[in-house]
């Protein structure tokens, strides 16, 4: 099947990606890599009249060293973290879930703010994000604030967003120097979701 017909618009800014959902009045919907929004587009289980892409919006695929924390932009790819393409507030952890999740096709496109806004459970930045007690950045029609990790995940799919808002990225305070990780996912084969992880 091929997406129902819909507009496109290409913002260059969180501001004017807010101002064109809020416009939608519910139609419009933000694409980032389009891994999960594009089959559910062929499959026209999402039906938007258009389509936000934030592929050029400013500063959402940079990261920044804060000091005692690291923020990454939502349009940050897995690809990039795997790669060590930014900096790591975790030694290691962050590239080695991020090299774990699908296929590489899928992590050159995937970002961490289309996965952690797609919010699916079995997700691996979902899991990780709330671990690691990030603070989510979103920007939205009344100005940006920051939603606490425990806070942003409310149900499967489902997420402390609003329709007019826009995940800009998250901040992840760095481990200490002693700090060490264990990660396991099981799945059935590679590059698919896990069944479980710890
Ligand atoms: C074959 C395959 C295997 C996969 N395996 C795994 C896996 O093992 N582990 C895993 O964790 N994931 C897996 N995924 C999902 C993958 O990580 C996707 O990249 C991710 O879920 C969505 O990211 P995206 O950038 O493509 O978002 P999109 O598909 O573009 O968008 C997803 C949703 O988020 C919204 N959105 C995107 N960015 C923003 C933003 N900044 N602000 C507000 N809303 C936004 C969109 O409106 C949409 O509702 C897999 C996907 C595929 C196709």
């Amino acid at each position: 099947m091929k997406a129902a017909a819909f507009e496109y618009a290409r913002p260059a800014d969180a501001r004017g990606a807010c101002a064109l959902l809020a416009a939608g009045d519910g139609m419009a919907k933000p694409i980032a890599g389009g891994q999960s929004l594009g089959p559910m587009l062929n499959l026209r289980l999402a039906q938007p009249g258009q389509l936000v892409d934030l592929a050029g919006v400013a500063g959402l695929a940079g990261a920044r060293d804060l000091g005692s924390a690291v923020f990454i932009g939502a349009g940050v790819t897995h690809a990039a973290i795997e790669d060590g393409r930014v900096p790591d507030p975790t030694h290691g952890l962050l590239p080695r879930v991020a090299s774990r999740i699908a296929y590489r096709a899928v992590r050159n496109r995937g970002t961490v703010g289309g996965s952690l806004v797609h919010a699916d459970p079995a997700a691996d930045w979902v899991n990780l994000m709330r671990l690691l007690d990030a603070t989510f950045i979103i920007e939205g029609p009344a100005g940006s604030r920051e939603v606490a990790s425990g806070d942003f995940m409310q149900a499967a799919f489902t997420t402390a967003l609003g329709e007019s808002d826009v995940l800009t990225g998250v901040r992840i305070a760095k481990f200490s120097p002693t700090a060490r990780f264990g990660y396991f996912k099981f799945c059935r084969k590679v590059g698919e979701f896990a069944e479980a992880m710890a």
